[in-house]
């Protein structure tokens, strides 16, 4: 047969070839070892968090290495897209500060000389290398109707035989050139199917990078390479896609991983380079006594939406998913307290090849020592931020009292020990709404939250005339609260109190309570001198004397 007269048959509007592509997109020219990476996603609209971390891998492996990490949309599967899905995307890695050096940055636009980055927009390009299969008697259109596909599937049941079009199974192979042309005229519809080179009982080992060595059969299966409206397969898209944007590390979910038989021999058909796979295992989640995949439907915390809502910084998810990715990470991170995520290498010896774990507690955890860190200032502009978005009433506040707020954040930060008390700015408000004039509510109020506290009108009372002083030093302030103590008949030590009990009404941290929820509403605080003095002497007074009356 002549192949070329097919392939001009079926391809008639294809002008031109493989090399004009790869002048066009030429070797990349970057530094021995750089990598180029990519996030390769459907337009679902939105990034689940098991996809940061695999593009998040990506990224650093790039970063590492100078190389770049792009973002390409595969929009060739209609059932994975929905309306506006890349615009998700990009918001979502907008909100997790997740920068890209070339690709899609919109639904409409991309930036990289290695476009364009939605497959859609690539259909000729799929099909010069399709047109070469074809002129190469590598490839052939498969006429198989839906019903023929499920008789050869019935027969092969019956027959306890494989599943799929291989073999003697595949009988467009064995079309005439005048069978096929005859097809064309009349309108049938084809799919353009590979014809494998494969031997099922031959042995193709795949590396991969995690996993290591992992032996399959070779491929026999004329798989699909592009259906019947012209559109590739993800194996087609891969091969063409990852060849010409000239990546070199394919970081993927493993439920690719039983594709690779089929990819390697492509890039084989091609002569072209072979990437290196990382075939990432899923992110999975603790629920009860089993572990299942952690799912964007029964777990919020899958969507990177639920991170932005609760103000969870960007930056403690990043290092919590290095420490799911590299098992050195915490361990290096404790010993080089002064680096960042940007001076760790990754490595992929330090990754485990089978599920990750999320712990969202654990997350959290390492949010709250790292806002531990953060200077006030840093503090407040973050909450600012955040509740521009979600919270106008503390937003307002916090624009109208913003030397005072940074006062507030700043309180137990600066010291060996800093305070811990929130891990998301959702959480700011509820911990220090007190300060605020226009959110300390009275009716809050609640004595029976503090031990022995039934007299503490008499108690405040003492203090405001006797022992209140706004300029006192903590030592004095301390002193006089001891003070306060042995007059009312409560131990002004807390050992004193525990020896004998039944020797006071109660102790010194009862009554650094009473006074403690009379200011604030709430009996743990940040260091309770600190916030009398940024709440000042008028208001202080206003607030015991509102009780108290
Ligand atoms: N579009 C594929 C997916 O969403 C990409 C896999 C890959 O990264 O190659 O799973």
């Amino acid at each position: 047969m002549d192949y070329q007269k097919l392939a001009n048959l079926m391809f008639p509007n294809i002008d031109k070839n493989i090399e004009y592509y790869e002048k066009k997109y030429p070797k990349r020219d970057l530094p021995d070892g750089a990598v180029v990476s990519r996030f390769a996603p459907s337009p679902t609209g939105f990034v689940h968090m098991g996809s940061l971390r695999t593009a998040f891998i990506a990224k650093k492996i790039s970063t590492d290495t100078k190389g770049v990490f792009y973002l390409r949309i595969d929009d060739t599967d209609e059932k994975r897209s929905v309306k506006n899905g890349i615009q998700g995307i990009i918001e979502d890695f907008k909100n997790f500060n997740f920068e890209i050096d070339e690709g899609r940055i919109s639904e409409t636009e991309e930036k990289g000389n290695y476009g364009p980055y939605l497959q859609s927009k690539r259909k000729e390009i799929y099909q010069t290398f399709a047109k070469y299969l074809v002129e190469n008697n590598l490839a052939y259109p498969c006429f198989a109707t839906e019903d023929d596909l499920v008789e050869i599937r019935k027969n092969q049941e019956a027959k306890k035989e494989r599943l799929g079009y291989y073999g003697r199974y595949a009988k467009s192979r064995n079309l005439s050139f005048s069978e096929i042309e005859k097809k064309i005229q009349n309108n049938e519809k084809f799919v353009l199917r590979l014809k494998s080179p494969g031997d099922f009982n031959k042995k193709i080992v795949c590396p991969d990078l995690v996993k290591g060595k992992i032996e399959f059969p070779e491929n026999d299966l004329d798989i699909v390479l592009l259906k019947s409206d012209g559109v590739p397969t993800y194996h087609f898209a891969h091969l063409v896609d990852d060849y010409l944007m000239r990546t070199t590390h394919i970081l993927r979910g493993d439920e690719w991983l039983s594709s690779l038989p089929i990819h390697i021999q492509l890039f084989q058909i091609f002569e072209f380079p072979i990437p290196k796979y990382c075939h990432v295992a899923p992110v999975n989640k603790k629920d009860g006594e089993s572990i299942r995949k952690l799912s964007k439907r029964k777990d919020p915390e899958a969507a990177l939406s639920f991170y932005h809502e609760k103000g969870i910084p960007v930056h403690a998810v990043y290092l919590y998913l290095m420490t799911t990715a590299n098992s050195n990470f915490e361990g290096w991170l404790a010993q080089n307290k002064n680096l960042g995520l940007e001076d760790f290498k990754f490595d992929f010896k330090k990754m485990s090849a089978s599920g990750s774990l999320f712990d969202l507690d654990k997350l959290l955890n390492i949010s709250k020592n790292y806002i531990s860190k953060l200077s006030a200032s840093e503090v407040y502009h973050n909450v600012l931020n955040w509740s521009d978005a979600y919270d106008k009433e503390f937003n307002e506040l916090l624009k109208k009292y913003p030397d005072y707020s940074i006062k507030i954040f700043n309180i137990e930060r600066k010291q060996k020990k800093p305070r811990k008390d929130f891990s998301a700015w959702s959480e700011v408000k509820d911990n220090m709404f007190y300060m605020y004039d226009e959110l300390f509510n009275y009716k809050k109020i609640d004595f029976g939250l503090v031990n022995k506290a039934e007299k503490y009108k008499d108690i405040i009372n003492l203090y405001i005339q006797n022992y209140f002083n706004i300029n006192d030093d903590k030592d004095t302030w301390f002193r006089k609260i001891k003070e306060l103590a042995i007059e009312v008949g409560y131990a002004q030590e807390m050992n004193l109190y525990k020896e004998n009990p039944e020797k006071y009404l109660g102790n010194i941290a009862d009554i650094s309570n009473i006074l403690r929820v009379s200011l604030t509403s709430k009996t743990t605080t940040p260091d309770l001198y600190e916030i009398m003095k940024l709440l000042g002497k008028e208001r202080i007074q206003e607030r015991f004397t509102k009780i108290c009356g």
